[in-house]
């Protein structure tokens, strides 16, 4: 059996709706190969910071001096200039938005214009991995107006910005682009290695550049979301989603026991009195550490074939990772009719307690017990979340010898770098970034 549900897909481009008259051929000056070379978008470099922990007062003196501001700046720069050129599909500022009474504080949205009047599609969710399919729509396909700029590991360890940085086509750049329904003020998309066409996978590498962004910009109020397939991921196409909000998510407020402290020094806590039932990660004694916990642990849901969405907070210090099954009741008809009718889709930000309402009748209604109502459906049951725990710390088997680096991690090896040598090689094979020399117009020093 297949299981499968219908839903109007919500627009993360402007050349998202083509998508079905689409075929190939251009001229639209998108990032596919047809229009991309001789293209030259911003660049900015980080440095990498693996001592993170072990130097944290300085790292934490570094993050509050210019670099940061500027990765904040330049993003909102980019976003505000995309949107006096009339980019996106509705004006968010405009949206009313509310601060639910409770002892959680969930943020009611309205937005009725993210609502595309357009039939709805299908869309396959018991299958979290999916090979890419370069005929459905994919960032490659992107008009070069919505991406913001290039966002790479530098070369020189230090942290640059390069206004108009040649695309290096060979390199496949990973790009920061708007997206075209935004929820919030300076909604944007982090796309690895966009022309390299990854599926939406979580894979170590690109969860630690996701990480790297929120530890550069700096800002609490920065988060970064994922969504796999089957957890209401609509593009498989690698991306990662971010933006602002300037109070506290419900998750990060939700108290949480300790389950253990891992091999790197990585926490990892259960989340208690929430909702939906989820791991929490932190510390770490760098910030691979930290990074190769959290990724592991999405290879092995990933592999096990269990849907689920991440949260990135406190500027990359913490993250959330949520299994989740609402999808899978909702292809098995085991969603209640009110629930299925607000349509809410409840993808990363939902679940952390910003909730994205279509009808104004729901805003106004909007409750925590409504709230609650709706993330507990999302949630794993309790044996559930037991047997996936299992799976995550090894007691019980993961299926692909990938997931065995999770497991050696947590024995009592002592290198800190990524320890599957599939993913080591696959590294190791990489071509370093090339920086055009020349081409420097503006150096951020810290
Ligand atoms: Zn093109």
């Amino acid at each position: 059996m297949m299981l499968k549900i219908k839903r109007v897909p919500t627009l993360l481009s402007n050349y998202q709706k083509d998508d079905d008259e689409e075929g190939s051929g251009c001229g639209r000056n998108c990032m596919g190969n047809c229009c991309i070379r001789g293209t030259k978008l911003p660049l900015y470099t980080f440095k990498a910071i693996d001592k993170m922990i072990h130097e944290k007062d300085v790292v934490e003196n570094e993050q509050r001096g210019s670099s940061v501001a500027f990765l904040d700046s330049l993003l909102l720069g980019e976003w505000e200039d995309r949107m006096q050129r009339g980019l996106f599909r509705y004006d968010v500022t405009a949206c009313e938005t509310k601060v639910i009474a409770g002892d959680y504080g969930f943020i009611a949205q309205l937005n009725e214009g993210r609502h595309l009047k357009k039939r709805p599609t299908e869309f396959r969710v018991d299958k979290v991995l999916q090979p890419f399919d370069g005929n459905k729509f994919n960032f490659t396909k992107v008009g070069q107006e919505e991406v913001l700029f290039q966002f790479e590991q530098s070369e020189d360890n230090e942290t640059n910005f390069f206004p108009n940085a040649p695309i290096d086509v060979d390199h496949s750049p990973s790009v920061v682009a708007i997206n075209v329904s935004p929820i919030e003020y300076g909604h944007v998309l982090l796309i690895p290695r966009i022309l390299e066409c990854l599926p939406q996978r979580i894979d170590r590498e690109n969860f630690l550049l996701a990480l790297h962004m929120a530890v550069e910009a700096g800002n609490p109020y920065f988060r970064l979301g994922y969504n796999s397939l089957g957890a209401f991921a609509t593009i498989n196409h690698l991306h990662f989603q971010a933006y602002y909000l300037a109070v506290p998510f419900p998750i990060e407020k939700a108290s949480t026991r300790k389950i253990t402290t891992i091999h790197g020094g990585v926490k990892i806590s259960e989340l208690l009195n929430y909702p939906v039932r989820g791991l929490v990660f932190e510390g770490g004694n760098t910030l691979p550490d930290l990074s190769n916990a959290v990724s592991g642990s999405c290879i092995c849901l990933q592999d096990n074939n269990i849907p689920y969405n991440v949260l990135i907070c406190d500027s990359g210090k913490r993250i959330f990772l949520i299994p989740q099954c609402y999808a899978e009741k909702q292809a098995l008809g085991e969603v209640s009719p009110e629930l299925l009718d607000t349509q809410v889709n409840p993808a990363v930000w939902e679940i952390s307690g910003h909730m994205v309402l279509k009808r104004r009748q729901d805003y106004e209604e909007a409750s925590e017990g409504n709230a609650w109502k709706l993330l507990a459906e999302v949630s794993l049951s309790e044996e559930r979340f037991q047997e996936v725990k299992a799976l995550i710390f090894g007691t019980t088997a993961c299926r692909d010898n990938e997931d065995r680096s999770f497991d050696m991690m947590m024995a009592d090896e002592d290198d800190g770098s990524p320890q599957c040598s599939n993913e080591m090689d696959a590294m190791k094979k990489r071509t370093p970034p090339r920086m055009v020399p020349g081409d420097q117009e503006c150096v951020v020093k810290q």
